[in-house]
């Protein structure tokens, strides 16, 4: 039978042999947040058009071309998040968090969504691990975001990664640099594409991160912002800076990043992989400082900052550098019965063990012995017990270690769950001691 439809283009499955790799990445960076101060926030899928309209901005490729917008049955205008950020700033603000103990950190793992060509490292539903602060001007703030995602990716040895970063300035240096690029620009208007000669009008500097080749050639040669910093801007870029040679965090600065959305001022930095796997997808983390959004949004002026760090595109660097993910195990022991009564007697033993967090599977097909050897190896499945009348007689049975091939005799009724225990817990010995011998060696 053929299928009746396939997934929509840009999408991709994770299967089962896959999410533990998932999990382990989502986790890590969760994790390393919590020891930066950031908790977990979940906003919802969707949200009103208007909220990615007035924070992502009009003139950006993700609003004139990328969202997923519909009308709702009740005539909203609403949009699948193309980004977290707006989301995340929304819910603080509708929350009362902006009037309560700042700085305040969130972190989150989302599904975003953006009309694009799929490609490696460009799908139109990708996940982002992002962070946001909101009530911090320092630039110590700045760096404290931008270690984060150097230390994630560093925790994960991500190889072949650079920093660079840049600063935008504030709206007051932007506006006579804006006049500068409309200048020089205008002089090459004949050769740029279409999207560009509207940017040309309503925001020049978008112009700076179009992914045309005529155009991002013409940029090459355009003025750079840090030559229009004011001088609040400019000390505020050197605080960042000196933050991050203290903590000894190796950084490039490239006055052409711009970023995609419209909402930064000031920093904005991106890590940088040279993996062969990502091609021209090459940005694999983000971010900056938006100290405007907040009041674009209706709040208070508060200043703000984040980033967000592509999770396909993280995972394609990790694949190609031969990351080793933690092994997941779905079988520690496999119970094969032979015979109606055994069966039930399996049934028994598996569900007490995993009632005790132990990993156990038996047979729910009705399969003969043989079979069911090969599904256990299958499920990679550390031990094997055997169940026949012999075993139910004398309540004894072989626990046979599948690696190794040595056999334990374990009593049915008592002390299984404590052989298995053991038995974990002397692997577990012998790997730290393998490690530590490594250790002494090196
Ligand atoms: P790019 O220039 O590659 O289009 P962007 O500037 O649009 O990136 P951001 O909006 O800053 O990207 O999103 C943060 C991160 O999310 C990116 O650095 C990237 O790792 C990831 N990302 C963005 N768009 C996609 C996509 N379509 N598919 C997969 N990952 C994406
Ligand atoms: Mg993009």
């Amino acid at each position: 039978m053929e299928l009746i439809t396939k997934a929509p283009r840009g999408t991709q499955d994770v299967l089962p042999g896959a999410s533990s790799e998932w999990q382990h990445i989502e986790r890590t960076a969760l994790s390393i947040a919590e020891d930066y101060g950031f908790r977990e926030i979940r906003t919802p899928v969707f949200e009103h058009t208007e909220l990615f309209q007035r924070s992502v901005g009009e003139t950006t490729d993700v609003v004139q071309k990328e969202m997923y917008t519909f009308e709702d049955k009740g005539n909203r205008s609403i949009t699948l998040r193309p980004e977290g950020t707006a989301g995340a700033a929304r819910a603080v603000l509708e929350n009362g968090l902006i009037g309560g103990a700042l700085p305040l950190k969130v972190s989150y793992v989302t599904a975003c969504y953006r009309y694009e060509k799929p490609q490696a490292g460009r799908l139109r539903e990708f996940h982002q691990f992002g962070v946001e602060m909101f009530g911090a001007s320092a630039p110590t703030a700045d760096a404290e975001v931008i270690a984060l995602g150097a230390a994630i990716l560093e925790e994960f040895k991500v190889p072949n990664i650079t920093l660079y970063i840049n600063s935008i300035g504030c709206p007051e240096c932007r506006k006579k640099y804006q006049e500068a690029l409309k200048e020089y620009f205008t002089a090459h208007k004949g050769d740029l594409c279409e999207t560009c000669l509207g940017r040309l009008e309503r925001n020049p500097m978008r112009i700076l991160d179009c992914k045309s080749k005529v155009c991002s050639a013409i940029a090459e040669k355009a003025p750079v912002i840090l030559d229009y910093l004011c001088e609040e801007c400019q000390t505020h870029f050197d605080g960042v800076q000196d933050c991050l040679k203290a903590a000894g965090i190796a950084y490039k600065i490239d006055p052409r990043i711009v970023r995609g959305l419209d909402y930064y001022t000031r920093t904005v930095f991106e890590f940088v992989s040279r993996s062969d796997a990502l091609g021209s997808q090459a940005t694999v983390c983000g971010g900056g400082r938006y100290d405007g959004l907040i009041e674009e949004l209706g709040g208070p002026q508060t200043p703000a900052l984040g980033f967000g760090m592509g999770l396909e595109r993280l995972l394609l660097t990790l694949k190609d550098a031969g990351y080793a993910f933690p092994k997941s195990s779905v079988c520690e022991v496999y119970f094969a019965p032979m015979g109606d009564k055994a069966v039930k007697e399996c049934f028994a033993l598996v569900t007490q063990l995993r009632n005790g967090g132990v990993s156990a599977q038996t047979d729910v097909v009705g399969r003969g012995l043989k079979a069911q050897m090969k599904y256990a190896d299958k499920l990679g499945a550390r031990y094997t017990v055997v169940v026949g009348d012999n075993e139910l007689e004398t309540r004894k049975a072989q626990l046979k270690d599948m690696q190794t091939g040595t056999i334990t005799e374990v009593d049915l009724d008592d002390g299984l769950y404590t052989t298995l225990y053991n038995l974990s817990l002397d692997r577990q010995l012998a790997g730290v001691a393998e490690m530590l011998g490594q250790v002494a060696e090196n």
